[in-house]
This record gives C-alpha cells, sequence and structure tokens, in this order.
C-alpha cells in the first residue's frame, strides 16, 4: 500500500489507497489503445466540447479540490485554489485553440503539392509529481487530449486523493472511456507500460534520478519522452534594477509554495552595491510570514509536504553550514507539529560548498555578491540545471541582453517564474527537455505526416 494521504499540517493518515493490479493496468492500456484507434481518424474538434465541460467542472469543484491539494500536501488554500483557476485556463485554452494549432501544414517545395499532418501517435504514459497536484496533470492531459493521444497517468504516492479527484472529474465530464486513467501503480509496472508498444510517448515532471529511471526506460524501448525536472534558478539583480520592485518579488519568489517550486528562485545574485540593502529587505519578507494552518486565510507559510522533504532540506542545510555558509537569518525550527521549515537566507557560499550545485526544495534562499554583470552571468551559468530565472532591471533591453546569456529553457524579467496555458514550460541541462504547454508542447507527442503528392 504505497499511496497515501498523510497530512503534513497534523501529521494524521487520511486514506490509504489500494495498488494498482496488473489487469488494471492491462485494461487501461487496452481501453486507451481502443481509443487512440477512433481518435487518430476524427477531427480535433470533436474533443474539445469535453474538455469543456472538464474546465466548467473545475471551476465548480474549486473549492474542493483546493482542500484536497491542501490537506494532502499542505500547500496554502488561496494558492490551491489559484492552482484549480490555473488549470481550468489551460484547459479551456487547449479547448479553444487546439483544433487551429493542429492543422496541417503546408510545406514549399518544387516536387510537388506536400504539407505535413499532425497526427495522434498513441498512449501517453505520464508520471508526475505532488507539488502542484492538478497542474502538473492537466499540462501533459489538455494538449494530449486534443491531439487524440490517451493518457494513464501515475502520480506520486503522497497524493492520490487529488489524482483519483482528477480522474473521476474526466468521468463525470463524459470524456470517452481510455481518454485518461489514473493508476496506482508501482515503478515495475510503469517501466512495464513504457516497453508496452500501445504506449508511444512518456512525459516526466520530477526530480532528476527519477527523471533518468524513467528516461532511460524510454530510451531502452525507443519511445519519444519529454523530462522536466529540478531547477537552481538564479534571481540576477542589475544595478540599475528597480529595486521597490526586487523587494517587493523576492521573497514571494522564493517562499510560494514553501519554496516547493522547480521555477523558485534559489540563487538571488546581487551586486556588491546592493548587496546589504537587499539582505535585509529579504529577511523583513521572510520574517512578515505567519506559518499555520494551510486551510486558514491568515496563514502565509505552509509546512512542506511530507516529513522526508523536511529531513531531506534539514539535512542540505546542515551540510551547507558545516562547508561554510553563514546563516544570515532563519533555520530555527518553528514550534508547529507539522512539517514545517523555516524561511532561511544562507550567504557566503563558496564553490566547494555542497548547497552550491544543489536544488533546495523549500524557503531557503541562497543569496551571491558579485562585482560585475559578466560575473552574474557567469555565476547563474555555473550550474547543472537550466529550467528559468529572473533578471531584474528597469531598462528592458539591458534585462533581454542578459536574460539571452543565462543557459536555461525560460527567463522571467521583472517578475518571479510564471506559467500560462499559452507559453512554452521546459528547461536545458539536468534541467531536462522537450516543452509542456504553447504549440510546442501541443506537438510533443505528434506525428508530423508528410504527405506529398508530386
Ligand atoms: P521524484 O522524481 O521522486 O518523483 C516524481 C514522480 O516520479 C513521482 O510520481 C514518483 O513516484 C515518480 N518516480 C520517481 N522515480 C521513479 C522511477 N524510478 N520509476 C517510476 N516512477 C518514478 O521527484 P520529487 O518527489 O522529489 O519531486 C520534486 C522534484 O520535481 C523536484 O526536483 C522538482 O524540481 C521537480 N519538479 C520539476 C518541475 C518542472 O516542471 N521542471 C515542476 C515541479 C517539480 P513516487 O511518488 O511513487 O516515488
Amino acid at each position: 500500500m504505497a499511496y497515501q494521504s498523510i497530512n503534513p499540517y497534523t501529521n494524521e493518515l487520511l486514506k490509504t489507497y489500494p495498488d494498482a493490479t496488473d489487469a488494471d493496468l492491462e485494461a487501461a492500456l487496452s481501453d486507451a489503445h481502443q481509443l487512440y484507434k477512433t481518435w487518430r481518424n476524427d477531427d480535433p474538434a470533436s474533443r474539445a466540447p469535453y474538455l469543456k465541460k472538464v474546465a466548467v467542472l473545475l471551476r465548480e469543484q474549486k473549492t474542493e479540490l483546493a482542500t484536497i491539494m491542501t490537506k494532502e500536501m499542505g500547500k496554502l488554500l488561496t494558492e490551491a485554489e489559484g492552482e484549480v483557476d490555473l488549470c481550468a485556463n489551460i484547459v479551456d485554452y487547449y479547448a479553444d485553440h487546439g483544433a487551429d494549432l493542429l492543422k496541417p501544414v503546408p510545406l514549399k517545395t518544387d516536387a510537388g503539392k506536400a504539407y505535413y499532418a499532425k497526427q495522434a501517435t498513441g498512449v501517453i504514459f505520464a508520471v508526475e509529481p505532488w507539488n502542484f497536484p492538478l497542474y502538473q496533470i492537466v499540462r501533459v492531459f489538455a494538449p494530449n487530449f486534443m491531439v487524440g493521444n490517451p493518457m494513464i497517468l501515475k502520480h506520486a504516492s503522497n497524493i492520490p486523493g487529488s489524482a483519483d479527484a482528477f480522474d473521476k472529474l474526466v468521468q463525470k465530464a463524459g470524456a470517452p472511456k481510455g481518454s485518461f486513467k489514473n493508476l496506482f501503480v508501482n515503478y515495475d509496472q510503469v517501466s512495464k507500460a513504457i516497453a508496452d508498444p500501445r504506449v508511444t510517448g512518456v512525459a516526466l515532471t520530477g526530480s532528476e534520478r527519477g527523471g533518468s529511471s524513467v528516461a532511460k526506460a524510454a530510451g531502452e524501448n525507443l519511445k519519444k519522452s519529454s523530462m522536466e525536472l529540478g531547477g537552481n534558478d538564479a534571481f540576477i539583480i542589475l544595478d540599475d534594477a528597480d529595486f521597490d520592485l526586487v523587494h517587493k518579488v523576492a521573497p514571494q519568489a522564493r517562499l510560494y509554495n514553501a519554496g516547493q517550486v522547480c521555477t523558485s528562485s534559489k540563487r538571488f545574485i546581487v551586486m556588491a552595491d546592493h548587496y546589504d540593502d537587499f539582505l535585509e529587505h529579504l529577511k523583513a519578507g521572510f520574517a512578515a510570514v505567519k506559518p499555520g494552518d494551510p486551510l486558514a486565510k491568515e496563514t502565509t507559510l505552509a509546512p512542506l509536504c511530507t516529513k522526508n522533504a523536511k529531513e531531506k532540506l534539514t539535512k542540505q542545510v546542515q551540510a551547507a553550514i558545516d562547508g561554510g555558509a553563514k546563516v544570515y537569518y532563519g533555520n530555527e525550527p518553528i514550534d508547529l507539529p507539522g512539517q514545517f521549515f523555516p524561511p532561511t537566507i544562507l550567504t557566503n557560499i563558496t564553490k566547494d560548498n555542497p548547497i552550491y550545485n544543489q536544488e533546495l526544495f523549500g524557503p531557503v534562499a541562497a543569496v551571491y555578491k558579485v562585482n560585475s554583470e559578466e560575473e552574474a552571468i557567469a555565476l547563474a551559468n555555473d550550474s547543472s540545471y537550466g529550467l528559468g530565472g529572473s533578471v531584474f532591471s528597469a531598462d528592458p533591453e539591458h534585462a533581454n541582453r542578459v536574460a539571452e546569456q543565462i543557459e536555461t529553457g525560460m527567463s522571467f524579467i521583472n517578475s518571479g517564474w510564471l506559467s500560462l496555458p499559452e507559453l512554452p514550460f521546459g528547461g536545458v541541462k539536468n534541467s531536462g527537455y522537450g516543452r509542456e504547454l504553447s504549440d510546442l508542447g501541443l506537438n510533443a507527442f505528434v506525428n508530423e505526416h508528410l504527405v506529398i503528392n508530386t
């Protein structure tokens, strides 16, 4: 019984879910494949009404869904409600634009009349993490539903209630049997599914460890895959930044979702002249948060998702301190029973410090002092990760020039991270490959089928 909901605020075991059997997996594969064979010849527009209904139900069930997420992984209810809204917007976007984005693309050639059709390929197997229980599902589900690729989900073992709720919602929307199925499978069953010829694409969001293992299985079976992995995103503050804006955005960019966001700002890179002032403001922002019951409106700091997550972060911060980092603020235990980690600011992190090239998945900021823009860029790029990052400058062209020199998949100018249905999401280096959302995400598991008539 690996799938359990445990409330990280109260530490109460809420529910244990039964493991999927091999027969469950076979039934899901069979239903999904049967549907694919029909769907591949249907007009994508015929699928849009189901997605519209999913969006309606998401909005109708917002409080209920948000409460499940909050109870299961601890995020603030207000943030959970925002996540449901975003999911509804994503689903609507693909319902409204999917068919257009999937139109055949004419090709210029002297050899004849040519185009490529964008066709479904088969069943997509998705492995997803707990930090945005619904958003992570929807990023794969909505575009692939329009393409005609049914989806089977293996969600994180600590959020089975969210996975189950989404499965029921899709059924309630009347979506065809096989279009989406959540399964409480184990790692062996994931490998078995990936090896199955009916599965043609594999999408994972998660850690490097999980990603490399699932990507290996996909590679061995010659299946296309996309990997959305961790990040150690830089927040670069240039000399000409609007500092009022910087001071307002920086704490939120680190503390949202208790810091458990792959694109959270994790490394703050500040010019020497502004370093002390920035630290004072960041400290004030961190000191202002109120830990407490994530269901309560007044709470502004949520617990981490699990006991293991807290233990891992505690070890990482201790290793950083043992390696010479200074605690500028925080690292004092929060006197509450839940899995809280105190907002913490670390400085004096040298290149040989264990956390220099580690992702800290929680409310811990690493702040670096630099003497030039070149040094800021070099430091931002001195990472095995390459997901996102922010650049602050009151001169947008200056900010863009710097952003383009950062080796990441996404740059946010004068803001923390964001995700919108129409914008691509993904990284480079050990942050993974492929993109989700936008037309790029829609095309991730499409067969670009060349047709030429000479
Ligand atoms: P994990 O990789 O441990 O888990 C993510 C998912 O992968 C879970 O469903 C997990 O299942 C599954 N999984 C892990 N290993 C295997 C395996 N060998 N075979 C099959 N399935 C496997 O990640 P974390 O729980 O640590 O999640 C947080 C990570 O995700 C962070 O590093 C974060 O940066 C990254 N992330 C990346 C995002 C992006 O878009 N780039 C967005 C959000 C998070 P189970 O729970 O059963 O172990």
